[in-house]
């Protein structure tokens, strides 16, 4: 009997995978890529998902963590988010590093830094700030992957406008992976493609 395949990774990651799912939603619309996941810790399920939203929403508030943590407060019936983390592929803004500490979350990992915006540690620090909650925070979490993701921003649109054109006109859906981009690719777990007729994942 062959051995079981052991996953050679700590599986907090596949909530990183999947905040970066998707942030490969959001730029397929066209959004800048960002995506959130919340996860009850004691169960390890997966409360609430988010990924920016700003230019359908139009609205300034429709950040990826944001909506994670609306799904997460109904999912869980209330506005206390205790025992739970938030997944997030950027470094998150002051908006959603307040929502953050408003929805008393414990944990927040990041993927990669946002130096122009991030007020976690490159703008400002603000959970070292005396607020009446100081959620523990860890960075770099497929750090390659989360930096990678935002050169699908400009958004699709603005990188691929060709294909973005055909997507607007209601063009193909094909579903299939026909290109896989170097960036996505990380080890140990291949990382997925986007489908540039589509842009579906
Ligand atoms: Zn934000």
């Amino acid at each position: 009997m062959l051995p079981a395949i052991q996953t050679p990774y700590e599986p907090e990651v596949r909530y990183m995978e999947r905040a970066l799912e998707l942030a490969e939603l959001a730029a397929a619309e066209g959004e800048v890529p960002v995506g959130a996941v919340v996860v009850h810790k004691p169960t390890g399920a997966i409360i609430g998902e988010g990924y920016n939203r700003r230019e359908a929403a139009k609205s300034p508030l429709s950040h990826a963590e944001i909506l994670a943590i609306r799904q997460a407060s109904r999912t869980l019936g209330g506005w206390r988010l205790l025992q739970s983390a938030i997944y997030v592929t950027l470094e998150p803004c002051p908006m959603c590093a307040g929502a953050i500490l408003h929805a008393r979350l414990d944990q927040v990992i990041f993927g990669t830094r946002d130096p122009k915006g991030g007020a976690v540690c490159s703008v400002e620090q603000m959970f070292e700030l005396p607020y009446n909650w100081k959620p523990q925070v860890m960075e770099g979490m497929l750090q390659p992957a989360c930096a990678a993701v935002l050169h699908l921003c400009g958004g699709a649109a603005r990188l691929f406008p060709a294909a973005a054109a055909k997507k607007e006109s209601g063009g193909l859906r094909c579903g299939k992976k026909v290109i896989t981009c170097g960036n996505f690719r990380i080890s140990p777990s291949p990382w997925r493609s986007v489908c540039r007729t589509c842009w579906r994942i």
